[in-house]
């Protein structure tokens, strides 16, 4: 038999840290089954697109300039809008990042006078400052667009007759963040936003129902337009883009709300037809058919990282038993020394600069210090191996990624290492 613990010991793994965590997996098996399964059915969701579409090596190569005529891009925009069940989608390099398809979503299906509704809480941190709930130059809220929130019931249910309450003339778009972000509340699954959109649409019809599907694709066998959204919006240096796309942002759904987004991304006149996709089709084509066992790389990480914390006594969310809408395992970890020294257990796992130890700083769009750990191929890429974590109560760290299982688990085990060797966690 192959002695894989030689070769953990060589990289810092002690036999206790090993041992535990085998213990730890050896009960996991029947899930990591489903999800290999799960990757199986979205494996062949995206083969099936990829051919429909008629995808071609002329595709592959990119172009320059205005970008007129990209086949690869014009192809790819299909090969998504038909993965996901939309009628047309944008999926451009120009994206910078998802807050960016998020902010291009919102700014340009929304018009002075309208007003945006999340009914499940406080967005993600980022997203405060392009709606202007914390003042920022170019919001939203600088545009004289409103925004109204209602948070989520204590016990994570949502609160009908406050969203009933909260819907009004004015009400133009509805946000749904899909996964939970920097928050302890649950991440939804496809089947609550179904139920969630259906309620809203029972109060006004003709809203916009737009999905930050951040980290969620390829988790399930339906993404949210499948239950009624008009558009999803997300970042190909998460999920979709495979750990391959080295930038670029998504939005997918209904014609006229992405032909308004491609008009405000470029310009009025111009919208799909210009943009040039430069070298990179290749490695979007390439990421988008390598999704969905990525994907599935990181929900094992994920949940072998929630049995492996929970049994230590943390506080694992989501925990380690229940169902996965998305790819983020935050873990409670209590105090900023314990904090600090997870993250450097995954900078030290990096494939790229694990030789450097992360440090806590401002980072724009965030009101708290963020402590991030990764060394990744593509920077700042969390669908590789990464971590991060605002400083402050309860200490919760946002593990997520890991482009193989192997990898993602090694990454945990020197997590755990490093709260092993400070003492701050004491193994069974
Ligand atoms: C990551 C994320 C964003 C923002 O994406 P960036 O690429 O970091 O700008 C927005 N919403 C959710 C739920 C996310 O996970």
């Amino acid at each position: 038999m192959i002695d894989c613990f030689t070769m953990y010991e060589r990289i810092g793994i002690s036999k206790e840290v090993y041992d535990y965590g085998e213990g730890v997996l050896k009960e996991l098996a029947p899930r990591f089954l489903k999800i290999d399964e799960m990757a199986e059915y979205n494996q062949a969701k995206v083969l099936n697109a990829l051919q429909k579409n008629r995808v071609s090596a002329e595709c592959l190569y990119g172009t320059t300039g205005y970008g007129y005529n990209d086949l690869g891009r014009d192809t790819l925009e299909k090969v998504y809008a038909d993965t996901f069940c939309g009628e047309d989608a944008l999926v451009r390099p120009q994206i910078t990042c998802g807050t960016h398809a998020l902010a291009l979503a919102l700014m340009s299906n929304l018009r002075p006078g309208d007003e945006l509704l999340s009914p499940v809480g406080k967005p993600y941190d980022t997203l405060e400052e392009v709606i202007g709930i914390r003042p920022s130059m170019g919001s939203l809220a600088e545009y004289g667009i409103s925004y109204r929130q209602v948070d989520l019931l204590p016990d994570g249910s949502f609160d009908l007759p406050g969203i009933r309450q909260a819907i009004n003339e004015k009400t133009k778009m509805v946000t749904i963040q899909r996964s939970k972000g920097y928050a302890m509340r649950p991440s939804l699954s496809v089947d609550r936003i179904g139920e969630l959109i259906a309620y809203i649409r029972s109060v006004k019809e003709d809203v916009i129902i737009m999905v930050d599907n951040c980290y969620g694709e390829f988790v399930e066998e339906r993404e949210p337009l499948e239950v009624g959204a008009d558009m999803i919006v997300g970042s190909l240096i998460k999920n979709p883009g495979g750990g391959l796309a080295p930038t670029g942002g998504y939005i997918v759904g209904k014609k006229e709300c992405v032909e308004n987004a491609a008009h405000r991304l470029t310009s009025p006149g111009l919208g799909k037809e210009v943009g040039a996709s430069l070298g990179i089709m290749q490695s979007l084509f390439m990421g988008f058919f390598l999704a969905p066992t990525v994907t599935a790389s990181a929900l094992k990480s994920a949940i072998f990282a929630a049995n492996l914390y929970e049994k230590l006594g943390f506080l694992c969310v989501p925990n380690a038993t229940e169902s996965r809408h998305d790819i983020i395992q935050s873990v409670e970890l209590k105090s900023k020394e314990a904090l600090l020294a997870f993250c450097e257990g995954i900078q030290k796992a990096a494939p790229v600069d694990s030789y450097v130890t992360p440090e806590p700083w401002d980072m724009p769009g965030y009101d708290s210090e963020v402590i991030m750990a990764a060394g990744a191929f593509v920077q700042g890429s969390s669908i590789e191996l990464s971590a991060d974590g605002p400083l402050r109560e309860p200490y919760a760290v946002y593990f997520q990624g890991g482009l193989t299982w192997y990898h993602g688990k090694t990454g945990i085990l020197y997590s755990l290492q490093k709260l092993y060797e400070a003492n701050l966690v004491a193994l069974p």
